[in-house]
């Protein structure tokens, strides 16, 4: 009996431990009334089904509608290519990756149109090292701070006239240089497109969709990621036959070192402690 109380401490010290060893961060707008479409996308539709107390007890239920793509959201490349993934057909490992955010908020305060440059690309390996195989590749323009106010997101007084948007974006060929030189998962921005405010023809968007690159749009939060170092997961809602949809995007970061790249920072003994005193657990407690 002596034994199987010690195994007990030790299991709830070694998991909490292996809680308290990860910070979550997260990277996504809440949806409401507020919430960011592109002109013609029918806004955000939530209405109570049923809120209050009953004979016994309390109940809630919702009514909810949204079109694809408005707030955090993800593109699956079928948003632009016929022949490639539609959102139920992502490979769920394509849906995570290492975070590599790409700092352009100086030049986008200046200039609203900016778009990510292979030089800027280039420039974080040249200060972090290689980009890791299926990572996830993200702009940090500081546009999040701006969310949920369109004017300001769209970068214009007549956010239904998309001919008037400003707002950064990515380079198509900073774009097509990862597709070629890299292998990325998926390429994201702070901003309503992949594309910015003043295209029409979204280059990045086919070049990303014929290659089954995914697209994430509207990412908040970003201040909060480290340049390197977090595994970011895109929990896309799984609609069949889907252009894309919200998704909850978040992302894992080691609070002991949350500057170096490389695999996810699993704290690999304390999570064996774990399993042999759950194993334990099961046949002694
Ligand atoms: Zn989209």
């Amino acid at each position: 009996m002596m034994i199987t109380n010690i195994f007990k401490v030790v299991l709830i010290m070694c998991c909490v431990a292996y809680v308290h060893t990860f910070k979550v961060v997260d990277l996504t707008h809440e949806l409401s009334d507020t919430t960011i479409y592109w002109p013609g996308n029918p806004q955000y539709n939530f209405s109570i089904l049923a809120r209050g107390q009953g004979s016994s007890f309390w109940y809630e239920s919702n009514y909810v509608a949204q079109s694809e793509h408005g707030g955090t959201h993800v593109d699956a490349p079928a948003h632009f290519y016929e022949a490639a993934w539609r959102t139920h057909q992502i490979p769920m490992e394509r849906l995570t990756g290492l975070a590599v955010v790409i700092d352009v908020k100086d030049k986008a305060r200046t200039n609203p149109d900016y778009r990510v440059q292979i030089s800027d690309v280039t420039g974080w390996e040249s200060a972090n090292g290689r980009i890791p195989d299926n990572a996830v590749v993200i702009m940090n323009s500081g546009w999040g701070y701006k969310y949920p106010n369109k004017t300001a997101v769209f970068g214009t007084s007549t956010p239904e006239v998309p001919s008037t948007f400003h707002f950064p974006a990515w380079h198509q060929d900073a774009v097509t240089w990862l597709i070629n030189k890299r292998f990325v998962n998926m390429i994201g921005v702070d901003t309503p497109s992949t594309d910015y405010g003043q295209s029409s023809d979204f280059p990045t968007h086919v070049v990303m969709a014929r290659h089954n690159v995914i697209g994430l749009e509207n990412i908040a939060n970003l201040d909060q990621l480290p340049v390197t170092g977090s595994r970011l997961f895109a929990g896309v809602i799984k609609t069949k036959g889907g252009s894309g949809g919200p998704a909850r995007i978040f992302a894992t970061i080691s609070t002991e070192d949350c500057t170096t790249s490389g695999s996810i920072p699993l704290p690999l003994p304390i999570l064996l402690l774990c399993i042999i005193n759950t194993a334990l657990y099961l046949h002694f407690w």
